[in-house]
């Protein structure tokens, strides 16, 4: 079940992790599900709301979360992801990353993002789905991306 994204997306989503270094950035991404894959269609930034703690925390707004589910209706789209990015640190979830994650069958990307506390360079982009039906069975599991 890969995840499908178009270059430019892909891109963006890339650079917004290297124009807010050293903090964290965050997105949500929208598509559509086939079953078999989640393809993105629209990226959509968000602020990360964290100040206290932008390097190694995000946080989407409920309002920027329910205006990207307004816009997703109106284009007849899903919220089928989210992204953000990883100062310093590799492309792997992190412990919190899990616990904050409750949108079963959503991509969960992350990028990391390498540089001398000025300018960083995006490094590895991954993705982890979150499966399963409740906190107490969910898990992430490695997500291919495919570029298309
Ligand atoms: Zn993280």
């Amino acid at each position: 079940m890969p995840l499908h994204i178009p270059r430019s997306l892909y891109d963006e989503l890339r650079i917004h992790g290297e124009q807010t270094y050293p903090h964290e950035c965050c997105g949500i991404l929208l598509g559509k599900s086939d079953g078999d894959a989640l393809h993105v269609t629209e990226l959509i930034r968000a602020g990360n709301t964290r100040t206290d703690s932008a390097h190694n925390r995000y946080n989407i707004a409920p309002q920027e979360l329910i205006a990207a589910q307004r816009q997703a209706r109106k284009s007849g789209l899903d919220i089928v992801g989210f992204y953000h990015s990883h100062p310093d640190h590799p492309a792997q979830w992190s412990p919190t990353d899990f616990a904050e994650a409750h949108w079963f069958g959503c991509a969960y990307v992350i990028t990391a993002i390498a540089g001398d506390k000025t300018t960083g360079q995006a490094q590895i982009t991954n993705s982890f789905l979150l499966t399963g039906t409740t906190e107490d069975d969910k898990s992430f599991t490695n997500h291919p991306i495919e570029i298309t």
